[in-house]
């Protein structure tokens, strides 16, 4: 899934139990391996490769990869404001803030491994590409049905959570 939703789903987690926030960070980060497995579509990257022996160490005199940080940066920083504004109050922003980075993590570790293909980014990498769903939907099913679930997975929460 895009950042976004992974951010939000995280947030999500973290006003279940906010005064926890030690739970909060497992169970946020979990999450995102939970709804990788739903079938899903990712935006392209044009430098950074996380495909199985890619290889990212010639990423740095690669000119896409301002453009791929730019995308990335703004769909995590578009997750991080939807998961405040969704799920934060003023005593439980830094937990929520603490969930949505949680539940973003494992797409950054990816890039961390494939740089530092040690463990334990190695076990984690072979779990998220052994849980990430198989079945890639194509723009613009892959993208809404994510927008879909994130406000199912909000309203359940703020309703009923
Ligand atoms: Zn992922």
């Amino acid at each position: 899934m895009i950042l976004s939703t992974h951010a939000v789903v995280g947030g999500a987690v973290a006003s279940l139990f906010p005064s926890h926030p030690v739970l909060v960070a497992v169970a946020a980060f979990a999450s995102h391996f939970a709804i990788d497995a739903i079938p899903h579509w990712d935006y392209p990257l044009q430098a950074i490769t996380l495909k199985p022996g890619g290889d990212n160490r010639r990423l740095f005199q690669d000119p896409r990869l301002f453009l791929d940080l730019a995308l990335i940066g703004f769909d995590a920083s578009a997750g991080l404001l939807l998961a405040i504004w969704l799920f934060a109050a003023p005593a439980t922003i830094g937990v929520i803030v603490l969930g949505a980075l949680a539940g973003m993590a494992p797409d950054p570790l990816q890039l961390l491994h494939s740089l530092f293909p040690k463990q334990p980014l190695s076990t984690l990498q072979s779990f998220h590409r052994w849980i990430h769903t198989k079945r890639s939907l194509t723009w613009p099913l892959g993208i809404s049905s994510q927008a879909l679930f994130a406000t199912v997975v909000s309203w359940l929460i703020l309703t009923v959570g």
